[in-house]
């Protein structure tokens, strides 16, 4: 069974990156989705909420969902939360299973900056969900990497347990994290953008400079 690997800062999670991790575990089936939060995120500022948080509101988002797992590996190593790492001891754990990592088009269209980037296809597929507002730029890299890796059949996810690239078309959600700490901040309604347990938390916590408000 196909191993799909979302990491992320969460901060919060909302349905932008739940829905096309559905939808990535649908059309992959059978396949499970591990959310992984980082730690210390190596590509942006200090996180709103603190690692304690963030995993509590992804843990709250998932559950019920079967097939759905949040993964604590990158909180409870110490030091930046490089994929590459979380990769290699993903793959110890599951030598020969096809491990999936998945992406929106943003974080692949920043791929080339990631610590040891080139490595990531060795220890995983790619599988990148379209993002609205962001297309894949134009990049010798990028262009070399899809030229070599891309595949037409999804089938080769399952046949081998690393080195492709599939591009997924997942519902179009225009959400984003920063947009809701935003609104959060300026007490503006969360509802309908995350699960409302995460709103919840929001609000009992007061996180993101505001009380979450109803
Ligand atoms: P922030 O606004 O704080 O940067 P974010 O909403 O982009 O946060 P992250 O936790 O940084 O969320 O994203 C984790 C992963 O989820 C990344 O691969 C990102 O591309 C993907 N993702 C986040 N939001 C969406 C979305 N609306 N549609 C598709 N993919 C998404």
């Amino acid at each position: 069974m196909i191993l799909g690997i979302c990491g992320g800062t969460f901060d919060p999670v909302h349905y932008g990156h739940l829905r096309p991790a559905l939808e990535v575990m649908d059309a992959l089936a059978p396949a499970e989705i591990a959310f992984v939060p980082n730690a210390q995120p190596p590509h942006r500022d200090a996180p709103g909420a603190s690692p304690a948080q963030r995993l509590r509101m992804l843990e709250a988002a998932v559950v019920g969902q079967p097939g759905f797992y949040v993964d604590r590996r990158e909180l409870d190593r110490e030091g930046p939360s490089w994929m590459v790492d979380t990769l290699a001891s993903l793959r110890e754990a599951h030598p020969g299973r096809s491990l999936c990592l998945l992406l929106g088009t943003d974080a692949f269209a920043g791929l080339p900056g990631w610590h040891r980037w080139r490595d990531l296809l060795s220890l995983a597929h790619l599988v990148v969900m379209q993002r609205p507002g962001w297309t894949i730029p134009e990049s010798r890299d990028l262009e070399r990497l899809l030229g070599r890796y891309r595949i037409r059949d999804a089938r080769a996810l399952h046949d081998k347990p690393a080195g492709c690239i599939w591009l997924q078309s997942v519902t179009a959600l225009d959400i984003s994290a920063t947009r809701i700490r935003t609104l959060a901040a300026t007490g503006r309604n969360l509802r309908y953008l995350l699960p409302e347990p995460v709103r919840e938390i929001i609000e009992q916590e007061g996180l993101y400079g505001d009380s979450g408000s109803a």
